[in-house]
């Protein structure tokens, strides 16, 4: 992130002197994401959206893509052998898009269903950093009869001697016979495969629905991708 003062900006892309841009700013033309700005020195950087005179002099350059991912596509930027899911953006979207953006809470290769990718790392922290226990929505689909017994179980926790940790508590709630739907707010290596091995029980098909508030938009065929709205993305604090 490149931060630079506002003065510095307005007047490296107005070719206006500092001088001018200090009188500019008390005559109150200047907006910084919406909110009217009066100190010169106030630090901004290229998720900042900079208005003077009504006209956009440094729009806010963030991106926010939601992504149905298809099973057999890497959540990674570069693979030798899988196609990845910024090689599904590829068509959308600039390179140097492409080349800011990370994924946000990564899927297995034979998991399905909604990724999220952006260039704002303050936003994608909210979704996965411990503290904020956001819950992601998993559709699970199994070899083996479900019994009431997995409710508990996922509710509990398992312990992982590998990692040496208990999982935090899950909510399973079952929806036939052989499909649950899981929701977690951590996601270990193959978690719910893993949690569902505790059960000699093999998961067929796993897709992720939900991560938090958003949903997979269910218009997105495999593969196909959009941005989020205003919404989406305000509702992530
Ligand atoms: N659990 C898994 O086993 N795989 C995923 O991709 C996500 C959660």
């Amino acid at each position: 992130i490149n931060t630079a003062r506002l003065d510095r900006l307005i007047s490296d892309s107005r070719q206006i002197n500092r001088k001018k841009v200090r009188l500019i700013l008390a005559q109150k033309r200047v907006y910084v994401d919406g909110v009217l700005a009066t100190d010169i020195a106030q630090l901004v950087d290229q998720f900042s959206h900079v208005v003077m005179d009504n006209e956009v002099l440094q729009a806010n350059q963030t991106h926010y893509i939601m992504l149905n991912k298809p099973i057999g596509v890497v959540c990674a930027t570069k693979d030798k052998k899988h196609k990845t899911v910024i090689d599904l953006l590829a068509e959308q979207f600039d390179q140097d898009v492409l080349d800011s953006l990370h994924i946000v809470g990564r899927l297995d290769l034979n998991t399905s269903g909604l990724v999220l990718l952006t260039n704002d790392s303050r936003w994608s922290e909210r979704l996965t950093s411990p503290e904020h226990k956001v819950s992601k929505g998993y559709q699970v689909t199994l070899e083996n009869a479900l019994t009431t017994d997995y409710i508990d179980a996922f509710a509990k926790g398992m312990y992982f001697p590998y990692e040496n940790i208990t999982t935090k508590p899950a909510i399973l709630h079952i929806v036939s016979l052989f499909e649950a739907q899981v929701s977690l707010t951590e996601g270990r290596y193959h978690q719910i495969k893993r949690m569902f091995g505790r059960f000699r029980n093999p998961v067929i098909a796993l897709h992720r629905y939900s991560i938090g508030s958003l949903r997979l938009d269910e218009s997105l065929k495999d593969g196909e991708s959009r941005v989020l709205n205003v919404s989406e993305v305000t509702s992530i604090s």
